[in-house]
């Protein structure tokens, strides 16, 4: 059981007023609220251990190292990696994937071959794949999402083909909450020897995550939507694979030596931590995931289902309501559309009750293709939302409804 009241004091933010009304914080998908604890660290670095890393012999630069490479230790714990060079810090999940596209494609990949992708990736997982099919002339191919909103698993078997060299999807949609088979997914890919990275971005944040229980070659996910700061994320990736790939950023921190006539690359994970790291991100990051880890991933994963079935079923007496994504795995995404009322309209009048949501294609326009919309309104939730949030959005959306 979660102390929601004590949960909510943590997040100074969810006490403010917009518009003279109480804040209703249902834009979780897009990036979650900091516990004051991840804040007072960021200052506390600042203040007390704030040095570069690394290269330094004096006392603060140690200390910096130290904190660092403990929050690396920090994060493989979490998502339960085998050995802290596997984890490699990035800006968040979208550098994450672009680095094993440039370099997977460049090391792994000859025009022709193939990666499978889906029908309801977010663009962090589309274009830099095409950016690389048009540079090495590689192939994408799509995985269909059926009409309640979750892979076609049978047409993922058909896809693969002799020249299929990896597998790229999500493990949660940031549209239709569809939770997908990660691990069956896998298992598959992997039955063909095909490897498979996994976007954890939205999933990450609301399950318990165990890399090496799905056997997952890369896992990718954001600080910022785990309570953490902007600007630090995390690719996780199998020893053996993050060896076979080249240095994606040149420069200094990854190098083992240097000259004009050769110039060796250093160990993992520096190898792909060119420049000076976001160390002040990575010790805050790792204070997040002690925050979460405290209250429970399955604690919480169990109170946001509870919060999603509620507002899922108050959302259905609503006339006219059609919610994309109805399967019966889904993390806390609500993505609807109330008749023909145009998703921007809902948002802003929505915004004017103090309920902040998205609205628009939510960075999936293939998958609005899919699904025959221009956009929808997202309400996404967190342990830190409750049932008399949704009641206030509930009736908000009632009186939207009313004013078309
Ligand atoms: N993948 C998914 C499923 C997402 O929901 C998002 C962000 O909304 C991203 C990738 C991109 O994350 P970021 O912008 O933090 O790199």
């Amino acid at each position: 059981m979660l102390d929601i009241p004590a949960i909510r004091s943590d997040f100074p933010i969810l006490s403010r007023k917009v518009y003279d009304k109480d804040l209703i914080y249902f834009d979780n998908a897009a990036t979650t609220q900091k516990p004051r604890c991840v804040v007072e660290k960021i200052e506390a670095d600042y203040y007390n251990v704030n040095a570069n890393i690394h290269r330094g012999v004096h006392f603060l630069s140690q200390a910096a190292t130290e904190a660092h490479e403990e929050a690396r230790r920090t994060v493989q714990r979490f998502i339960n990696a085998g050995d802290p060079k596997e984890i490699v810090f990035t800006r968040g999940t979208t550098e994450s994937i672009n680095l094993v596209a440039s370099t997977f494609a460049d090391a792994c990949m000859q025009p022709g071959d193939e990666v499978i992708l889906s029908q309801m990736e977010h663009h962090s997982n589309i274009v830099p794949w095409q950016i690389q099919a048009a540079r090495k002339g590689i192939a994408v191919k799509v995985v269909p999402v059926t009409d309640n909103g979750e892979l076609d698993m049978e047409a993922f078997r058909s896809l693969f083909s002799g020249r299929t060299r990896l597998v790229s999807l999500t493990h949660v949609s940031n549209v239709l909450g569809t939770i997908n088979p990660v691990k069956e997914i896998i298992a598959e890919a992997h039955r063909r020897q095909v490897p498979v990275l996994i976007d954890g971005a939205q999933a990450v944040p609301h399950l318990r995550v165990d890399v090496r229980d799905l056997d997952a070659d890369f896992y990718v996910f954001s600080g910022h939507k785990i309570y953490g700061p902007t600007g630090i994320g995390v690719l996780y990736g199998k020893e053996e694979w993050l060896d076979k790939l080249p240095p994606y950023q040149g420069g200094g921190e990854m190098i083992a030596s240097v000259s004009f006539e050769k110039t060796t690359f250093g160990e993992l994970p520096f190898k792909f931590e060119a420049g000076t790291p976001d160390y002040i991100g990575s010790t805050a990051l790792a204070r997040a995931l002690q925050y979460v880890s405290g209250l429970g991933m399955d604690a919480i994963a169990a109170y946001e289902d509870e919060l999603l079935r509620y507002a899922t079923a108050r959302l259905q007496e609503i006339e006219g309501v059609r919610i994309f994504g109805t399967s019966p795995h889904k993390g806390a995404v609500l993505s609807f559309l109330v008749r023909d009322i145009h998703p921007y309209d809902m948002g802003m009048l929505l915004d004017r009750f103090g309920v902040a949501v998205r609205t628009g294609h939510h960075c999936a326009q293939p998958l609005m293709q899919r699904l025959g919309v221009e956009g929808t309104v997202r309400a996404s939730f967190s342990f830190y939302n409750t049932k008399e949030e949704i009641d206030v959005f509930i009736d908000a959306v009632k009186r939207v409804a009313a004013m078309f």
